[in-house]
């Protein structure tokens, strides 16, 4: 049994101004938690202003990518080791990092292993195109994300980090995938990892959905076997609807995590 983690990916939305509105807002809604972890992860320039305001509250913080170099000459971007400290966990190989910005199998393992080197939680998101459902190979990319995004860390490691299956052509278009789709990709990940990484392994990793979750699904997937909580976009810019959800998922029988295996 654990906590559900509910996962709020902002991307290029809010201001400063509005995510910290946002936080405050948030806090008045949903009260102490107890079964719920929630993550904010908003836009880089509102980590430092909201890790001050989040300590006060129960909310931790994700950074939406960053490099995997530590440090030097890399003009524009941000390491995971300047983001020590500010953000617990970093969303890495989002669909969007991969196809808009072409991130490959090397930058996203490049991460995994510079969040891990520096205490950050990495949620890595794998997920299948519209295309390559249609052509049955779901597992296929899985699988070959998983691989290429977990060489090079050990099986301790990887009990620790986050996986978030994300159906490609799940995400922003308001078409979901089926719970019993959810539950089998769930299960073939656990599989994998356990493959790859062992039992324990396996077990202790925590799997994330996400894929247009809104208010009147999130229950569903929340209650699938095998998943441990929801990473959300859309439906988290609206601090009425994220609260709703992590409310319901607040108020859900305390049932055992049931692993999909
Ligand atoms: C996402 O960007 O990770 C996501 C799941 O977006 P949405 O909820 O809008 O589909």
């Amino acid at each position: 049994m654990g906590k559900k983690l509910i996962i709020a990916n902002w991307k290029m939305n809010l201001t400063v101004n509005e995510a910290s509105l946002y936080v405050h807002k948030l806090d008045k809604l949903v009260g102490k938690l107890k079964n719920t972890e929630v993550v904010l992860a908003p836009t880089m320039l509102a980590l430092q202003p909201l890790n001050m305001q989040v300590q006060h509250h129960h909310f931790n913080l994700a950074v939406q990518n960053f490099y995997w170099r530590d440090s030097g000459a890399y003009t524009g971007e941000v390491s995971a080791s300047q983001l020590r400290g500010i953000v617990q966990y970093g969303i890495i190989g989002h669909s969007e990092r991969r196809h808009i910005f072409a991130e490959r199998s090397k930058d996203i393992r490049s991460k995994v292993q510079a969040a891990v080197r520096n205490n950050i939680t990495p949620v890595l998101c794998i997920g299948e195109t519209a295309q390559e459902r249609a052509n049955k190979e779901t597992s296929d990319v899985i699988r070959d994300q998983l691989v290429g995004g977990l060489a090079n860390i050990t099986s301790v490691e990887v009990g620790q980090i986050v996986i978030a299956y994300e159906p490609v052509w799940s995400i922003g278009t308001g078409k979901f995938a089926s719970p019993r789709d959810v539950e089998r990709a769930v299960k073939y990940i656990r599989r994998q990892i356990e493959h790859l990484f062992g039992k324990v392994a396996a077990e202790n990793v925590r799997v994330l959905y996400g894929g247009s979750v809104n208010l009147d699904n999130a229950m569903s997937y929340l209650q699938t076997a095998g998943v441990n909580g929801l990473l959300i976009g859309e439906s988290s810019l609206d601090v009425y609807a994220f609260a709703g959800i992590i409310k319901k998922c607040e108020d859900m029988p305390s049932l055992p995590v049931k692993r999909g295996k």
